[in-house]
């Protein structure tokens, strides 16, 4: 599949059926797998051959999905995890233990701050969190000798920064360790981190990928990049042996291309055991054949909406990467020339109230905590997700009560617009 162009992978890669088979992917509904002998069954336990034999760890139905997902972003190994948060977090946890340090952007999605912060503080893994915008000198002083890797997404959720992928992969290669990307806004559709240095890139599957609302999901994808060896001290996980896996040393055994997604299969999902059911990955594929299709129109709808917002008298400020005159327009073009994604964020004149009452009147945007979905959603930080905080508060935060994150769907963008046209005049 991989000369293919990735309109092409998005329909058939991963999958492809022999004579007599199942055109579309089979759903392995089986949490466990038969053999002849338990010689057999012990191959697969030492590493020795590749099959399956329970569903926690692996399955033919995911692998399938995963396979099509490591096409789409150029990586040589991919898999799927029960949702996006256990994909970030897996990413990180495969090559940081107690005393590691993270240098990450401080520009992410609320639960991967919250994960990287409190919940794996907790585990005596330590964070610097730098402005996505900082200097390659500020990037440069946030990195100790306990790094063991940098992380920041495409474009940020909710903040719709745009994350530099070159300088961030060039201070992390400088400094011995691996660039982590969230890639779930752009989607391999309009960018691929990998082919600006990226070394591992997840998805909250969760959102464009299925883009239907349907399934909770996540993916790890590896580039196959990354010379573990070279800093065999910094990751002793992937270069030393694994007691707990019959000694295998997974950067001598499966090499570049297979260490980091088989350590993560074999001691991540076989202890933590976030695995995707086979229906979610089925549905998720559902998703996948139609990526190339949706993605050019969430990114048609969602510049004609900021450039609808941006003449709007009751309007404050609106904040679109690919909106000429944003801040981040230059770097947005750069990575994601042909478009970004659907979601726009922009602040009402007049507030909480006025935000309550605009959102009220919509009829086509519903009001949900969700973005990236078929249809339009919208939500309001300071009467929802945020609601415990003061205005002062979410001033300092960087939320103003105004604000109004709308993800624009696949609807027309005439009638969205009308849409957002009506709820205006009514405040
Ligand atoms: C939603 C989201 C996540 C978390 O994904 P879930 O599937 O909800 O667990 C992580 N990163 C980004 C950028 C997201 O938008």
């Amino acid at each position: 599949m991989s000369d293919y162009k990735i309109n092409t992978k998005c329909v058939q890669a991963g999958y492809t059926p022999k004579n007599g088979e199942p055109r579309q992917i089979p759903i392995v509904q089986s949490t466990t797998f038969k053999y002849d002998t338990s010689e057999d069954m012990g191959k697969l336990f030492d590493l020795e051959a590749s099959g399956y034999f329970y569903t926690r760890l692996q399955n033919p139905t995911n692998d399938y999905v995963a396979a099509k997902i490591a096409e789409l972003e150029g990586g040589t190994a991919a898999m799927l995890t029960s949702s996006g948060q256990a994909a970030n977090f897996f990413a990180l946890f495969n090559i940081c233990e107690t005393g590691s340090h993270i240098v990450a952007s401080s520009s992410i999605y609320g639960g991967t701050f919250n994960l990287i912060a409190v919940t794996m503080a907790k585990m005596g893994i330590d964070v610097t969190f730098v402005s996505p915008d900082c200097s390659v000198d500020e990037l440069n002083d946030a990195f100790k000798d306990n790094t063991r890797a940098v992380f920041g997404e495409t474009i940020a959720n909710p903040a719709l920064t745009v994350l530099d992928i070159e300088k961030y992969a060039k201070a992390a290669h400088e400094h011995g360790v691996p660039l982590i990307v969230d890639n779930t806004f752009p989607t391999p559709v309009h960018c691929r981190p990998i082919e600006w240095g990226a070394d591992i890139v997840t998805h909250s599957t969760t959102k464009y990928m299925d883009g239907h609302g349907a399934a909770v999901g996540g993916a790890i994808i590896d580039s196959g990049k990354f010379d573990w060896m070279a800093h065999a001290d910094k990751f002793p996980g992937l270069t030393t042996p694994d007691e707990s896996y019959h000694g295998i040393t997974y950067a001598e055994k499966f090499g570049k291309e297979g260490a980091f997604i088989t350590k993560c299969t074999a001691q991540l999902m076989r202890d933590f055991g976030c695995i995707q059911s086979p229906q979610h990955a089925f549905i998720l594929n559902l998703g996948l054949e139609s990526l190339h299709v949706r993605m050019p129109r969430h990114a048609e709808n969602g510049l004609a909406v900021a450039k609808f917002l941006q003449n709007h008298p009751k309007v404050e400020s609106v904040s679109y990467p690919h909106l000429e005159g944003n801040k981040y327009y230059d770097i947005a073009m750069k990575y994601m020339p042909d478009g970004g994604c659907g979601v726009v964020s922009f602040e009402i004149k007049g507030g909480r109230q006025a935000a309550e009452k605009f959102m009220k009147n919509l009829k086509l945007a519903a009001i949900e905590t969700h973005v990236a979905d078929a249809r339009t959603c919208c939500l309001n930080p300071a009467t929802s997700t945020h609601r415990q905080m003061t205005d002062e508060q979410l001033l300092a935060a960087g939320i103003p009560a105004g604000l109004v994150r709308m993800s624009c769907g696949l609807e027309d963008k005439e009638d969205l617009i009308a849409d957002l046209k009506q709820a205006f005049d009514a405040i």
